[in-house]
């Protein structure tokens, strides 16, 4: 049994060298999250003690309607000025029941305060991070959605009627921060076919947006997929395009100011603890400062590279033949003949199977070569909405990728889609 337990050991630390990745670091900041959600008060007494450090300093954006602050933290390198650096902001809990945002924010706050590690010291050189982890603390001290005014700030990003997204809004003006996350938490159970299991949503390259906004955004969402899969946690990623509904933050500072902005819901239920959820999300918000670190400016190039969550990525590796990579075991997709989605009228579920190989990472369903969603777990499945869609026939695609973001198996077919819903194949 111990013998064993060495040996798992041993293949696991060979693993995670051959990886390049710490793969402690999540669960080292994730250990930080407490079992019980911090309260306004807690939070704010939190950020005091932060912004004795000498990475962090706090202040406030703004009061609510019941005089509570909407508080942010900048942590960065103590010898580099955070304006002259890129810059992430963070964007927690703007529904006021849904805590995981306020802990993870909180986390890895707490983390890059004080780490003396080599990956996290290099990467505060490089990024400054802008962390609100109450957005709205009226509603948190109820735990309610709504904040002290009755309204859901995550449909006012539009009116900016309310002193939250105004305060916020002014901050983003003020900093001009190059990337925006979002972070919500998604109830145990919906009728959504996206509401599921944890999704991101950013936005997609559209010829009416600029090419490197869709670009950036479609990498970092390759990467979300691959590292989430990594840690075997399970993940879609969704896109918007312009005359999506712009009320919502992400959309907000995606669609309108137009840099890269991505939404993480975290799926709540029976064996997701807050510590769980807030995982998902330090996770993703490690991918993203790593993007914007060492990848922000990368020229546009077809091939992604896996990179460390927490550390400069290693040198680039040589290009090899696809063929070779794929080895005598290759992956495969296969697409299912297209169906009424039985949940709802409107749609068409898009089914693929996947024989994976090891190198397996996430896959995409495509129309006429837009990017729909990109899944890194089975069953692999797409509720497809054909309001939208023009009557005639359309090109449907899967493809799946490997975690260097290259396409290694691919099915297409051409079909109608008949209104509403019904699908007929070839
Ligand atoms: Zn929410």
């Amino acid at each position: 049994m111990k013998h064993t337990r060495f040996v798992a050991s041993l293949i696991l630390a060979a693993l995670i060298a051959a990886t390049g990745a710490r793969a402690e670091i999540v669960a080292e900041i994730a250990s930080r999250v407490p079992r019980q959600a911090h309260s306004y008060a807690e939070m704010m007494a939190a950020l005091q003690e932060l912004h004795l450090t000498d990475r962090v300093t706090c202040r406030s954006l703004g009061t609510t309607h019941q005089g509570r602050h909407v508080a942010m933290a900048v942590v960065c390198d103590p010898d580099h000025d955070p304006r002259q650096l890129r810059k992430l902001l963070i964007i927690a809990r703007q529904h006021g029941n849904e805590p995981a945002g306020t802990e993870s924010s909180l986390a890895l706050l707490r983390h890059l305060a004080v780490s003396e590690g080599k990956a996290e010291r290099s990467l505060l050189r490089r990024v400054a991070l802008l962390a609100i982890p109450m957005a709205n603390p009226d509603g948190a001290a109820r735990s309610m959605r709504r904040n002290g005014a009755g309204r859901d700030l995550n449909r006012d990003w539009v009116a900016l009627s309310q002193p939250e997204t105004r305060a916020i809004e002014a901050a983003f003006l003020d900093w001009r921060p190059d990337v925006v996350i979002d972070l919500h938490e998604l109830p145990a159970h919906s009728h959504k076919a996206s509401y599921q299991e944890n999704f991101v949503e950013t936005i997609a390259a559209c010829p009416s947006l600029p090419t490197l906004l869709g670009e950036r955004c479609g990498r970092t969402s390759a990467m979300l997929s691959v590292w989430m899969k990594r840690y075997g946690l399970p993940l879609n990623c969704y896109y918007d395009t312009p005359g999506d509904d712009t009320r919502l933050c992400h959309r907000h500072f995606g669609l309108v100011h137009q840099v890269p902005s991505y939404l993480f819901e975290s799926k709540t239920g029976r064996g997701r603890s807050l510590r769980d959820r807030a995982a998902y999300h330090i996770l993703g918000m490690l991918v993203i400062a790593n993007q914007l670190a060492y990848h922000h400016d990368d020229p546009l190039r077809p091939i992604l590279r896996p990179m460390d969550v927490a550390a400069a990525p290693p040198a680039p590796e040589p290009e090899q033949d696809a063929q070779a990579e794929s080895g005598p075991a290759r992956t495969t997709v296969a697409l299912g003949e297209p169906v009424p989605d039985a949940q709802d009228e409107n749609r068409t579920l898009l089914t693929a199977r996947v024989e994976g190989t090891d190198d397996f990472a996430y896959l995409t369903f495509e129309l006429d070569g837009r990017v729909l969603v990109m899944t890194n777990r089975g069953p692999y499945e797409y509720s497809l909405d054909t309001e939208g869609c023009a009557d005639g026939s359309v090109e449907i695609a899967a493809r799946a990728y490997n975690s260097s973001g290259r396409c290694i198996a691919s099915d297409l077919r051409t079909v109608t889609l008949v209104q509403p819903g019904a699908a007929l194949g070839e």
